[in-house]
């Protein structure tokens, strides 16, 4: 007997079925939280993808789409001008390269100190909109990700909001994976209590991923982060 031929793992997850059940998912969520779907932004994450992937989704209806590296992105985003694509920062900032992502994205959502704030205010461009920005919260003191601890944040609001450059919209976490949705809840919940005296006016609250972004809508998320789950494996 032959062996069977080997399945193509990216062929067997079609964009449009991945993107139906991640927008159901979404709405769902929302809807057992009491809330509208439509108050759920999907942002969808796609280092590691390439850019005709990307295109996939968005001839689907798909218009937020998340990169963590300036490098890989600058290609991609260039060979997308066209589609008009809102473009999101959610990768590390290091100060080198503040200046291609101030200039080429529209929003930020890893601010975690005053200086990298300072310099995406001064380098973006005049005659674009002022930068949508994020400040990153540390959801576990354990955590090795980015991100301000709690004590550090009203100092860092305060400063970030008066930049000319940005307009402060909310804030980030990323908490470490956790298998229990209760656990995974109560991070989230955690991160939502530390930012209510800025919500409102700040209205945008990044939380969410693949793993976990059904227990971040039940907390409150404004914006769920969710890279394989729409797109498959990631191809580099
Ligand atoms: C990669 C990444 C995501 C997406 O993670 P998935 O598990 O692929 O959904 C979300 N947020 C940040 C900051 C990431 O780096």
């Amino acid at each position: 007997m032959p062996s069977p031929t080997p399945e193509m793992p990216t062929q067997s997850h079609p964009a449009e079925e991945a993107l139906a059940a991640v927008r159901g998912r979404l709405a769902e969520a929302a809807h057992a939280a009491g809330r509208e779907s439509s108050s759920v932004t999907l942002l969808a994450v796609s280092k590691g993808q390439t850019a005709e992937r990307i295109a996939a989704l968005a001839a689907l209806g798909q218009r937020d789409f998340g990169e963590n590296y300036v490098q890989e992105a600058l290609p991609k985003l260039a060979a997308l001008t066209e589609l008009g694509l809102n473009w999101h920062f959610i990768g590390r900032l290091q100060a080198n390269k503040t200046r291609e992502v101030a200039a080429h994205f529209s929003w930020v959502h890893s601010v975690d100190r005053l200086r990298i704030a300072e310099r995406l205010s001064a380098q973006r461009p005049a005659h674009l909109p002022p930068l949508q920005c994020l400040i990153e919260l540390n959801a576990d003191a354990e955590s090795t990700k980015g991100g301000v601890d709690t004590a550090a944040l009203t100092d860092l609001v305060a400063a970030v909001r008066v930049l000319p450059g940005l307009t402060l919209r909310g804030f980030m976490t990323m908490p470490a994976p956790r298998e229990d949705p209760a656990a995974q809840r109560a991070a989230f919940r955690r991160v939502h209590e530390a930012v209510r005296p800025w919500m409102p006016p700040l209205d945008t609250l990044s939380m969410g991923t693949s793993g976990d972004f059904e227990a971040a809508i039940a907390e409150g998320s404004t914006l769920v982060r969710v890279g394989t789950a729409v797109f498959g494996p990631r191809q580099r």
